[in-house]
């Protein structure tokens, strides 16, 4: 059984239908991502995954439990945490402080403890700026800091919308190299990428939205040497 099955998913925005009929799994252990153009429809089916939008139809299986209904906070409880598109931190708050708001459902404190020092061996820029607020860091600083902090949650499935978006080429690798270790070490990831030839390298299966639709699936190495593919979504 995947540990999460979308089936037939279909969501609106008024009248504007942004994702229609979409269908794919994630097993446990896999990197998924669902790589396609602006406004192909990824953020929408992240988003309805997490709760925050409503499906017009279809279904949303995750460890055989429906997610269709239930509110944002209620799908974290469940073991899935969202990072956003566009890094949202709590700019008034400490690097900590941030850190112990993604573990607000918890009440392990020796485990979250745990999960402090492992956040700041995982990322050492963290460690460094503990005691900063959130929005004196950089970009690439803040995209480390809100993985983190969707980790502190022990999330077995996370959500990650864009997370190279409008990082310099050196933090880019390093957000890829951090994903690849997330799912190494044991927690699954769905990856929604406009850089689909990192993604498609790391990941472990892809698929390919375009207006809301999947045109294609596969291996991330299959797609990555697909023509179609190469020609729409990789530079040739
Ligand atoms: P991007 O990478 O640009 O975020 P995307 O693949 O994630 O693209 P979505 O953001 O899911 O695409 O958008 C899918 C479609 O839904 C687009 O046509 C978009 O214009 C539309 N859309 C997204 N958000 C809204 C909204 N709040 N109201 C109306 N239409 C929306």
């Amino acid at each position: 059984m995947p540990m999460l099955e979308v089936k037939n998913l279909s969501v609106n925005y008024g009248a504007i239908q942004a994702v229609r009929n979409v269908s794919f799994q994630i097993n446990k252990g896999e990197i998924v991502t669902l790589i396609g153009a602006n406004g192909a429809g990824k953020s929408t089916i992240v988003k309805t995954i997490s709760g925050i939008l409503k499906p017009k139809s279809g279904e949303l299986v995750y460890e055989g439990t429906h997610l269709e209904k239930l509110k944002p906070n209620k799908v974290v409880a469940k073991g899935i945490s969202q990072v956003p598109e566009g890094r949202h931190v709590f700019e008034e708050m400490t690097v900590r402080e941030n850190l112990l708001m993604g573990a607000y459902l918890r009440k392990d404190r020796d485990g979250i403890q745990e999960d402090f020092e492992k956040m700041y061996q995982r990322f050492p820029v963290l460690k460094e700026r503990e005691k900063q607020d959130a929005a004196t860091l950089s970009g690439g600083e803040q995209q480390m800091l809100v993985m983190a902090r969707a980790l502190m949650a022990r999330p077995k499935l996370i959500l990650l919308d864009e997370p190279s978006m409008g990082l310099s080429p050196i933090y880019i690798q390093e957000v890829f190299k951090i994903i690849e270790t997330i799912r190494d070490q044991g927690t699954t990831v769905l990856l929604i990428e406009q850089n689909a030839k990192q993604a498609l390298s790391i990941a472990d299966r892809g698929y390919v939205l375009a207006s809301g639709e999947v045109k294609m699936t596969g291996t991330g190495k299959d797609l990555l040497d697909d023509p179609s593919v190469q020609k729409a979504y990789l530079g040739g």
